[in-house]
Parts: C-alpha cells; structure tokens; sequence
C-alpha cells in the first residue's frame, strides 16, 4: 500500500511515492516543461538509476500522470506497489478550508472558486487532482492546504486596515503559506525538546527560495510573516517581500511600467536577485560574499536583518518567552552564515548560537545548534512537506 503525494504546477507534476505503513519514500521525481514541446520527466527510485518519465509533446497533466504509472510500473522495486491514497498540495484555502479534507466535487469547485486569490496556483492544483482521478479512479483523494494552519491566526492579526468592504466582499486579509512545512517543523521540535505539548512558543523560518516565519503557540500558528499573497514578509530568492505600499505608484509614474509588470518585477527579479543583480541562489550568492562581492555581501545582510526583524515582531504575537528559534528550508538547512548573521541581530532577546554545532547541524539531521542549555533554543529542522502530507491523507482515511 503507498501514497502518492502530487504537486501539481502549472507546468509540472511533482510527486514523491511513500509505504502507507512504513512512511519509507519509495519513489520521487517530476516531469516538467507539460504543455511544451520540452515535456520531460525523471523519475528517481532509491537504490536504482534514475528513469526518464516518457512525455508526448505537449503532454498534460493527465498525460503526466499516466506516464509517472508507467515508470513506476518500470521499477523492479516497484511494479507490485499498489498507490491506495494521493495527498495534494493545495497553495490556497482561503477562510474555507481549515484542514486536509476528502476531494469531492465540491472540494474542487471550492479550490477553484479561490483562484482570484492564487491565479497561479489553484487552477493547477484542481487540474492536478482531476488527472489523478482519471487515472486512480479507485483511490481517494485527499487535498492539504498550505494556508490552512493559519486559520486559527486572530482578527486582529490578519486584517489589514483597509475598508472593511475589501475584506467582506472581496477576501482581502492575511492567509499566510508554507503551513504544511511550519506546522511539521514545530510538530518535529516539540518531540526533539520534549516541549509540553500545550505549553510552548515556537518561531520557525522556513527559508527556501519562498521565505516565510510563523509563530506558534502550544501548536497552533500565531502570526505569519506573508500576507494575502505569498510577497509579503521577508527578502525572498526573488520577491522583494515588504515594500512600501506606495511604491507600485511610484514605480509606475517614474518609469512607465504598468501596475502588472511592477507586481511582476516584486516577484520575479527582486529580493535576492534583485539586491545582488547577479543570483537567487543562497549557494552562490555565499560564493560570491566570499569572494568578495560586496553586491552579494549586501543581499545576505539585507536578507538576514529582514528575518530577524521579521522574527521580533512574531515575538510580540508570542504573548511570551519563545522556547525555540527553528530554520528550516533550503537555506534555513544548509547555510550556516544566514543562521550566524540572523541570530546575532536577535541576542538581546537571548538567542545565542554554538558556532560549532550551528557548523555540523545541517540538512541530513539538524539539531540544536544553541549552546547547552540555553533558552530559547535555536535548531534546525529539515523540513518534509511531502511526507507531512502523506501522513494527513492517512489521517483523514483512518
Ligand atoms: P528550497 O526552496 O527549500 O529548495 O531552497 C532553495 C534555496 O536553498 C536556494 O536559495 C539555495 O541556494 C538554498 N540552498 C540549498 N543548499 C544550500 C547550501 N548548501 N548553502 C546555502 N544555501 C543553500
């Protein structure tokens, strides 16, 4: 018995096959460029050379789902699997959807109902769990929110002070995202700290090329660091994160731009990249910084004091001491100069780092990377957003 867990983009299928029972990964991959003349795939089995994923020319979705099968059926290790269940990752779930829920139709009209909200996201998502239908017409399915774990986040912090008609008629609030990823972060450090399970504060980063903070109290989201649309917050890989809300107009009078391509600049060549005007990669950006490039050295600064501000203003939704400072995500796992900077800019709240351990404590394991002792914790927690969705869709079926 596995579950398929599908991330469904506009261009891409990713999936990544788990044992229903063991939570082994059994299988990942992805198969891109759909829709295109380039549709291509790869699908990975560990212990066995990757596979290519046959795609058609232009293939769709649905094309893609039907050759991941195919491949998998390829696989010595794998033809006897039977896939029982698929998780989806749904980008957004508006004020509907508070939790993983069971597809149905009306599950689906209600994702697609909410793409005014995340245009680029939920009509794939849909489409996704469509093609997943027509090719597993016996398995359920079962959908996960990334939005979802901030539907427990109070008035007072999700509405922005706008008319109140933007937000009764037109949904305008904060939503916050990477709730899948904040949620089994702080699930996974409450176990590793032995926190009580309803009395603990946590702060978690999820720093990825999206980069978000969450604050969660006795495992509950708080506050988030985004808004209405995942640019709010902090410096991203290419989202310039909180800008002054008068700057789209001025952009606009100085330069020509229409408001649509300055939304497009905010999210695509900003942040980062943007900053250092060469990389939205953390790896070559700390390569340059290295070498010298003061650009580069700029961006991570830049990044690093929008984090840590970011995080001392969580701390006020807290009501609280935090017991722990948690980095997850790409560059929350892997880079030890963006954890030193951040955490330096935050001891007057009494976080300290163990140089040492914040060195050793990366991607493969994490761990505490805090002196001995010391409270708040900081650590690192490699993030799982795959198997956390495998494990709400066993939830849900049980
Ligand atoms: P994600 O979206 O979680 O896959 O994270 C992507 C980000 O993680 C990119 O900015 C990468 O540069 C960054 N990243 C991955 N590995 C490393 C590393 N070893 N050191 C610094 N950043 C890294």
């Amino acid at each position: 018995m596995a579950t398929l867990v599908i991330n469904s983009g506009s261009s891409s299928v990713k999936f990544a096959l788990f044992d229903t029972l063991s939570e082994a990964c059994l299988a990942s991959g992805i198969a891109e460029c759909l829709g295109t003349e380039n549709a291509t795939g790869e699908l990975i089995v560990p212990g066995e050379k990757n596979r290519p994923i046959n795609l058609r020319k232009g293939a769709t979705a649905t094309d893609a789902m039907h050759a991941i099968v195919a491949a998998l059926r390829l696989s010595p290790a794998l033809k006897n699997v039977d896939v029982t269940a698929l998780g989806h990752r749904v980008v957004h779930g508006g004020e509907r959807f508070s939790g993983p829920e069971l597809v149905t139709d009306e599950v689906i009209s209600g994702i697609r109902d909410l793409c005014s909200l995340a245009p680029l996201h939920n009509a794939p998502n849909a489409s996704g769990i469509e093609a997943a239908q027509a090719v597993f017409p016996k398995a359920p399915n079962i959908v996960v929110f990334d939005t979802a774990f901030y539907q427990t986040i109070a008035p007072k912090v999700y509405r922005y002070a706008v008319p109140e008609n933007l937000y009764t008629d037109h949904a305008v609030r904060r939503y916050g995202f990477h709730g899948t990823s904040h949620q089994f972060v702080s699930t996974e450090a409450v176990k590793r700290l032995s926190l009580d399970l309803n009395n603990h504060r946590l702060l978690s980063a999820h720093l990825g090329n999206g980069c978000s903070a969450t604050a969660i109290v006795n495992g509950k989201a708080v506050d988030t660091s985004m808004g209405i649309t995942p640019l709010e917050g902090m410096v991203m890989g290419t989202r310039s994160g909180n800008v002054d809300p008068n700057l789209h107009g001025y952009i606009v009078d100085q330069t020509g731009m229409t408001l649509k391509e300055v939304t497009e600049m905010l999210n695509k060549v900003s942040g980062l990249l943007g900053l250092s005007g060469t990389s939205n990669d953390m790896r070559t950006l700390t390569a340059h910084h290295l070498n010298g490039d003061s650009r580069a050295t700029l961006a991570i600064e830049v990044f690093c004091f929008r984090l840590a501000r970011e995080l001392a203003g969580l701390m006020v939704s807290l009501e609280g001491t935090p017991d722990a400072l948690l980095f997850t995500g790409g560059i929350g796992e892997n880079s030890r100069i963006v954890r030193e900077i951040t955490v330096k800019q935050l001891a007057a709240f009494g976080f300290a780092l163990d140089l040492e351990s914040n060195l050793s404590n990366g991607r493969d394991r994490g761990g505490v990377i805090s002196p001995d002792g010391t409270s708040p914790a900081v650590l690192v927690v490699p993030t799982n957003e795959e198997l956390a969705i495998a494990r709400a869709t066993k939830a849900i079926l049980s």
